[in-house]
């Protein structure tokens, strides 16, 4: 079994507790209209590492020392997308002793993708919007998938981070905001954090290189006091840490 690797970041600090050793995992079928990974979209494109599990794993140990308090992430592009090869290396990552953390959109959710979370510690799950009539829009598919996931996690009782990116225009006013407190409310029990993520425009010159028009043109990076007030705001309404 061979996992498609976009990259790897040895000593990575904000995906998931602690430092920790993070795959990007290549190919998504999302397309969020503020993604700053397009060159992650192609499951086919041209890769750093094609690597086993075993391979994988075995570079994750080089750097045991430093991540003994962290642990691995997979990440993407989606990285459910290869559930198999996740589900085997975090089952390796697992008996070398190491915590695991799955970065995904919940866009997937098939019997290997949930099978992933018998080898999985803690998820980092993206929700995009919580809008059903405009998840299409914002990021081709519809909200279905994420929701289920949700659900899932709840049953298993897994502890998940919630991720959203506050976009201009888009998910940054109060109403949508207060909408994603509401939705979380039932969650609760398993949600450990929500992450607020302020939308940039860093990743527009990879659009350009791939010869992709830039989905949000006129939208401007969200202002630092913006991201401010939707974590207060956040923090009001939800008794976890809003970040
Ligand atoms: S799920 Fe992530 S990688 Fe995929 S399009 Fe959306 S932001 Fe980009």
């Amino acid at each position: 079994m061979i996992g498609r690797i976009h990259s790897i970041e040895s000593f990575g600090a904000v995906d998931g507790p602690g430092i920790r050793f993070v795959a990007f995992l290549q190919g998504c079928p999302m397309r969020c209209q503020f993604c700053h990974n397009p060159d992650t979209w192609n499951p086919l494109a041209p890769v750093q590492f094609e690597w086993t599990p075993e391979e994988l794993c075995r570079e994750a140990i080089r750097y045991k020392n430093f991540i003994r308090k962290g642990g691995v992430t997979v990440s993407g592009g989606e990285p459910l997308l290869q559930a198999s090869f996740v589900r085997e290396y975090f089952r390796l990552c697992h008996e070398a002793g190491f915590h695991t953390a799955l970065d995904t959109s919940g866009a997937i959710f098939t019997p290997q993708a949930v099978s992933v979370l018998d080898y999985t510690d803690l998820v980092l799950l993206d929700i995009k919007t919580t809008d059903d009539a405009l998840h299409p829009a914002y990021t081709g598919l519809p909200r279905t998938n994420n929701h289920r996931w949700m659900n899932l996690l709840l049953e298993r009782q897994k502890p998940v981070w919630i991720r959203h990116v506050v976009v201009p225009g888009r998910t940054a006013d109060e109403a949508h905001l207060r909408a994603l407190a509401d939705y979380l409310q039932p969650y609760l029990p398993i949600v450990e954090r929500v992450e607020l993520l302020p939308y940039h425009t860093l990743g527009r010159y990879k659009y350009k290189e791939l010869g992709i028009p830039y989905p949000l043109e006129d939208i401007p990076d969200l202002e630092p006091e913006k991201i401010k007030q939707a974590r207060e705001l956040l923090s009001s309404l939800l008794p976890v840490p809003v970040l």
